[in-house]
């Protein structure tokens, strides 16, 4: 096996979950370091703990505020950083632990969705040289003033990015509770099967339309640095994972790659608005302004002239899109305001959609083959989205993965999917 000078891995939360496991990953780091000279660990917090720690923040308070619940929260990566340190020096390897603020990995001051503007790789450098494992706390940082932030959910995979980049690593290794990314989320799709290799593109694709394993900033700045990804299990032995990186010949043949399910988006109608020119800019100025980010928007022709005016948003983004739609509403004499809480927004995403035409087409005839109605729909050059009820959502998934991702022609061995 060739040797690397450099590696980062990173262990989520279900990776850290408890000291047996923590223990174990202390050897799997143990067992990395030969296949490499140097090696940085970032981790997230113990599963569960973020969530717990923002349930004691609002038990205390409606609105705790986020500069406090970023104090609050950034503990748990504090706790899992320092343990795994202790699980290696027990097992007899130097190792120290380094927070965000330690580095530091300055932010700007937005807590709970921080940006990362530079990070320092000096004090890192230095625990290296003189021989350690060097274990950063993910997803956290600091701000010009000093005040500690984080940067928000599932960023412990950009803090790893990150790191690689200011490294200069060979490579950066995500390891999780699924052993690679799949053509469909495994935990919903029986039939998906893992990817050998997958390009940035459609990665990012996939991680911004729903597929949490990897995030989805993480991804985009890997593809910016070319940092090479391993996407690999935390659990299983050898097994090669999926490697994410630039796009080669054979990935472009490959019609689509993966399908994945969002759940996580309102629908918002504005029912009887009278046509003229300006109009969208009216509707989506105050929302823009306001800092909502509107995904699909469609216009159709209603009776006696009016339209109406259909666009998603993230959910949690539904309260104040509301409020700023309800007032636009009533400014400009609309006949009302419909919203549908939760809809199921799934798509089909591929390098080879660019060349392939008549993907769409056959995607809404497997669709209406099921009866699901199709609300919306969007494309890209290698995504098709559509919107459907929320009921629907993982039918419809099911639906198009087995239509679209040929069976593998080897089912990986196992004899019980
Ligand atoms: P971690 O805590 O290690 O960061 P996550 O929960 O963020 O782990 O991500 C892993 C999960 O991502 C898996 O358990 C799986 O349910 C989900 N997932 C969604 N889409 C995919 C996909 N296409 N391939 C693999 N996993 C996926
Ligand atoms: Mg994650």
């Amino acid at each position: 096996m060739t040797s690397m000078d450099l590696i980062v891995q990173k262990y989520g939360g279900t990776s850290v979950g408890s000291l047996e496991r923590i223990r174990a990953v202390a050897e799997r780091v143990v067992a990395s370091l030969a296949r490499c000279r140097r090696m940085v660990v970032v981790v997230s917090a113990m599963a569960g703990e973020t969530n717990r720690l923002l349930a004691l923040a609002r038990q205390v308070s409606e609105a705790p505020e986020a500069r406090e619940v970023d104090a609050l929260v950034a503990s748990g990566e504090q706790v899992s950083a320092a343990l795994l340190t202790i699980a290696l020096r027990a097992l007899g390897r130097p190792a120290l632990s380094l927070l965000g603020h330690q580095l530091p990995v300055l932010t700007d001051s937005n807590h709970g969705r921080a940006r990362i503007r530079s990070i320092d790789p000096e004090r890192v450098l230095q625990a290296l040289a003189q021989g350690n494992i060097v274990v950063v706390a993910g997803y956290q940082g600091v701000n010009a003033a000093g005040d500690i932030t984080t940067l928000g959910r599932g960023a412990g995979d950009l803090t790893a990015v990150a790191l690689a980049a200011a490294l200069k690593a060979d490579l950066c290794e995500i390891y999780t509770d699924v052993d690679g990314v799949y053509t469909a989320d495994p935990n919903l799709c029986a039939s998906a099967r893992k990817l050998d290799r997958i390009s940035y593109e459609e990665m990012l694709e996939m991680a911004g339309l729903g597929a949490k394993v990897l995030q989805f900033r993480a991804v985009g700045l890997a593809w910016r640095y070319g940092v090479p990804l391993a996407v690999r299990s935390s659990f299983s032995a050898g097994g090669q994972g999926t490697w994410v990186g630039h796009e080669d010949k054979a990935m472009e043949e490959v019609l689509v790659s993966g399908v994945t399910l969002d759940h996580n988006q309102s629908k918002l109608t504005i029912a009887g608005v009278a046509d003229r020119p300006g109009l969208a800019a009216r509707i989506f100025g105050p929302i823009a302004e306001a800092g909502i980010v509107v995904d699909m928007i469609i216009q159709n022709a209603g009776a006696e002239g009016r339209t109406d005016v259909t666009f998603t948003v993230a959910r949690e983004d539904l309260p104040a899109a509301l409020d700023k739609v309800k007032a636009v509403a009533a400014e400009i004499g609309a006949q009302g305001v419909r919203y549908e809480e939760q809809v199921a927004k799934v798509s089909v995403v591929g390098l080879g959609m660019r060349t392939h035409a008549g993907v769409a087409a056959r995607m809404f005839k497997a669709l209406a083959d099921e009866g699901i109605n199709i609300e919306m729909i969007a494309t890209s050059e290698i995504k098709i989205s559509v919107v459907v009820n929320a009921r629907y959502g993982e039918l419809a998934m099911r639906v198009l993965h087995d239509m679209f991702v040929p069976a593998a022609a080897h089912p990986g061995g196992r004899e019980d999917r």
